[in-house]
């Protein structure tokens, strides 16, 4: 039976890519429902030809994970993006994305963008502020739209992979979305975002082929919240804490108030950046006083 992944959906119908490269137009098959299983664009599937133009998917392939908002599976990377100024670079959202992005078991790829109306100072910032986390092991991309090397920038990092885009808003995400495939007209984003309404037009989510990867057309990560994270899990997706958690005095160590706590010597001594451990105390609060769910 041919298999494939799912690269749209529309009204009820799934448009899967087949291994022979075409492609196929299917429906889900009834019994999905009484299981409970939807099939994300994303999902590789395997179908049978119903006829010439028919087919179902019949099997939905184990998922690597998946996202809620926009509803796709099998994500390789997101690629965050976050502008130098206008608005000013937050490290404390970028710690958010990033925790975020990390319990999703997706890699994230940090793009700064407006580095062409940056001032010098701001520049100077974010660069000291990046080399930070390129030594914790994050790929950093710093540029603007109109850069004549954005697409070769991009494109090893895009090659190979799936990626969706997400981070701040009015950074540009659809326009760089519109750069990097400029067949595509985006209904949603700059325009809604400029007038301050957040409100994006409802649309189907596709996956498109871009630089030897293939890259969902929307700006993805609406939901910033820790809802599905628990207190124990969030320091696992601060990496630099994660990676010296094994020399905390105490096994289940929370890098609060603990003795002989490894990432708060790691803090005193400069090795791990204040501002990381402060926003993870932060969200680390949050988390405690979420009211309990039912
Ligand atoms: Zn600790």
């Amino acid at each position: 039976m041919p298999e494939g992944q799912i690269r749209k959906a529309i009204s009820g119908f799934y448009y899967v890519k087949s291994e022979n490269e075409n492609l196929i137009q299917c429906k889900g098959r009834g019994v999905f429902r009484n299981r409970g299983i939807t099939p994300l664009v994303g999902d590789f599937v395997t179908i049978v030809q119903d006829g010439d133009n028919d087919a179902t998917i019949t099997e939905v392939h184990k998922r690597k994970n998946e996202l809620v908002r926009p509803p796709i599976a099998n994500i390789d990377q997101a690629l965050l993006v976050f502008s130098i100024v206008e608005p000013d670079f937050s490290l404390h959202l970028l710690d958010r994305f990033l925790a975020v992005i990390e319990s999703a078991g997706i890699q994230p790829v940090i793009c700064l963008t407006k580095k062409d109306v940056a001032k010098d100072k701001d520049l100077r910032q974010a660069e000291s502020a990046t080399a930070y986390y390129r030594s914790i092991g994050y790929d950093v991309i710093a540029t603007f739209i109109g850069d004549p090397d954005l697409y070769p920038l991009l494109q090893p990092h895009l090659a190979g992979k799936t990626t969706v885009l997400a981070g701040q808003s009015g950074v540009g995400k659809s326009t760089l979305l519109n750069t990097l495939i400029p067949e595509l007209s985006l209904k949603t984003g700059e325009i809604s975002e400029a007038l301050g309404r957040g409100k994006h037009t409802t649309r189907h989510v596709e996956l498109l082929e871009v630089a030897g990867g293939l890259v969902a057309d929307t700006p993805g990560f609406s939901s910033l919240d820790f809802d599905h994270i628990e207190k124990e899990e969030l320091r696992d997706y601060f990496v630099e804490m994660e990676n010296v958690a094994h020399e905390c005095k105490f096994r289940g160590c929370l890098h609060l108030k603990e003795p002989g706590c490894a990432v708060k010597e790691k803090v005193e001594t400069g090795e791990i950046l204040q501002s990381r451990h402060t926003h993870y105390l932060q969200f680390l609060q949050e988390i405690t006083d979420r009211k309990p769910r039912y």
